[in-house]
């Protein structure tokens, strides 16, 4: 009854959902954060039946363009593509993909044989797609992983492999639009994360995540586009235009850029690698409207000489996030820009919160927060060692609640137990704290992840590595400050006794093991014992504060 009372008389006073909210949650946790965004209707669809109905609003504009070769693909045709895509995998045996059902797991395709193997027999992959640059490490990956059935190149023919280029040319009969797919239970992608702890894991992402996620992206109070959404037959000249250069492996890439650039009739142009020239130059070409960026690339754009002021011309938003943004970096790359009006827009997620659960206000946004929680988005801080919620000002864990977040880590309840409570609030292992204004900032990381230029770097596996060397007695692995890359891994070593070793010859040993992000840059250092708890975990925070 109270409830009911206090749901009318807010709603007379137009702040319906922020009040209901908070006087809902008296009774639970006074201290959970709300979004001040409205309330949206969650669409049961997966994502490719979204992708084909947005597609249908502007079949002729552009949707990708290569910024190498500017070869181009409207949105039409990015529809029948992906349909005889799917239709070609029906057709090779395979009942669902992820037009048709199938869950896709996404690789850094500069991982090492060992990796891709790894991360395809955790996830059970039945069919690979690559490039040609790769055919040769994944016919090693494959006889890896006995459960791979095909392989397809992008590019070139290469032997024992089929087309893509000639899947594309299905006639795309046996595409099923109508397939059974439960949004909310089945899975689309299946990208992998370390979480907050231990080897990376396969993270449940399902459509209706993925779906919720656009929309709480492209709420109309949540960014900032000033062009109107186009509508059929118009030209380019009204499309927003995104220059990707982040990999679409990562969630920020796959659906912070290109999912809700596609939802929203983006001109997307594509850079298969980043390389400073070739990203310039697309800038100037195509005159972004707004920019996806890693703080690596704030730093890079803050410095590169030869970039011309007149790219940004209708650039009216640059969105941040992935790692913290220094302040000093922000600043430079602000003011180098001259736009007076450019919004700032720091984004905060997880790849297990499928991108995004927290972006900066379009107005009064402050650099150095990583903003406020998007719509459908619950959030509480909890005291690191009480448990309990915390109010403004006060440092502890970030939990998060929502519409978003995954179903679990794959094959791995004990994991999605440690991660996700009984109550539904992934804890993030994000030390936070937020102000009056509800707006968030970053305090410190309180999991082992390490990440490097934005990218993920977990300490186990490298631990695992460092005890595969015969030498080692012990090892700790944590990420040390660095100011071009975010954090660099660095090795504590405790040697066996007797042993001589030099601190080269093992951070070779471990830098021919792995991809190039994760090579031991910064440092090696021998102790006579790593600091453990009682139980035997690693203390990180001494080998921290001994690192400072
Ligand atoms: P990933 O799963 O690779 O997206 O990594 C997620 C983690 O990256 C988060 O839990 C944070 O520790 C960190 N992170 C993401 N965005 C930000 C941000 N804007 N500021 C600080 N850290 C961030």
């Amino acid at each position: 009854q109270a409830f009911r009372v206090t749901s009318y008389n807010v709603q007379r006073l137009g702040l319906n959902l922020q009040i209901r909210a908070m006087s809902e949650a008296s009774s639970i946790d006074k201290h959970i954060v709300y979004s001040r965004h409205k309330d949206f209707e969650l669409r049961n669809q997966t994502v490719v039946q979204r992708f084909f109905e947005r597609a249908s609003l502007w079949p002729n504009l552009t949707a990708t363009e290569c910024g190498l070769t500017g070869r181009k693909y409207t949105y039409g045709k990015l529809r029948d593509l992906t349909r005889n895509f799917g239709s070609a995998l029906v057709r090779m045996g395979f009942k669902r993909a992820a037009g048709i059902g199938m869950p896709v797991t996404t690789v850094n395709p500069i991982y090492n044989v060992e990796e891709i193997a790894r991360q395809l027999q955790l996830s059970g992959a039945t069919v690979v797609v690559t490039i040609s640059e790769l055919a040769g490490t994944l016919r090693q990956v494959a006889q890896l992983c006995p459960e791979i059935r095909r392989l397809i190149v992008v590019g070139k023919p290469e032997e024992g492999f089929a087309s893509f280029g000639e899947m594309l040319q299905d006639p795309g009969n046996l595409f099923d639009e109508n397939i059974e797919i439960n949004p909310v239970e089945d899975i689309f992608a299946l990208p992998f994360s370390s979480g907050t702890t231990g080897l990376p894991k396969g993270v449940m992402l399902s459509n209706a995540n993925v779906t919720a996620n656009i929309q709480q992206l492209l709420h109309p109070t949540a960014m900032k586009l000033t062009t109107p959404p186009p509508t059929r037959n118009e030209t380019d000249v009204l499309q927003e235009v995104y220059v990707c250069i982040l990999p679409f492996f990562h969630m920020y890439g796959m659906v912070g850029v290109m999912l809700t650039g596609l939802d929203l009739g983006a001109k997307m142009v594509i850079l298969p690698r980043f390389e400073g020239e070739s990203y310039v130059n697309s800038l100037h070409q195509h005159h972004p409207s707004t920019l996806h960026l890693v703080p690596p690339l704030v730093l890079f754009l803050g410095h590169r000489p030869d970039l011309k002021l007149e790219a940004f011309r209708r650039l009216h938003t640059v969105a941040i996030g992935a790692a913290p943004l220094g302040l000093a970096v922000a600043t430079r790359f602000v003011e180098r820009l001259q736009k007076p009006d450019l919004l700032m827009q720091e984004g905060c997620g997880m790849t297990e919160t499928t991108s995004v659960t927290h972006l900066s206000p379009v107005k009064n946004n402050q650099i150095g927060s990583f903003g406020e929680p998007l719509p459908r988005t619950k959030v509480k801080v909890l005291d690191v060692d009480t448990g309990k919620s915390l109010g403004p000002g006060q440092h502890g864990e970030m939990c998060v609640s929502g519409p978003q977040v995954m179903k679990g880590y794959y094959k791995n309840p004990k994991a999605t137990e440690e991660t996700i409570d009984s109550d539904g609030w992934l804890h993030t292992g994000d030390m936070v704290y937020y102000n009056e204004q509800n707006q968030f900032f970053i305090v410190d990381r309180l999991k082992e992840l390490i990440k490097v230029k934005g990218l993920q770097v977990s300490p186990s596996e490298l631990e695992d590595v460092l005890r595969r060397h015969p030498g080692v007695l012990d090892v700790a692995v944590i990420g040390v400050p660095d100011d071009a890359a975010g954090e660099l891994p660095r090795a504590y070593v405790v040697k066996k006794p007797g042993v001589t070793l030099s601190q080269a010859e093992i951070a070779e040993f471990v830098d021919a093991k792995v991809s190039h992000h994760k090579k031991l840059k910064g440092g090696v250092y021998f102790l006579d014992a790593i600091p453990k708890t009682n139980t035997g975990k690693i203390l990180r925070r001494e080998l921290k504060k001994m690192s400072q």
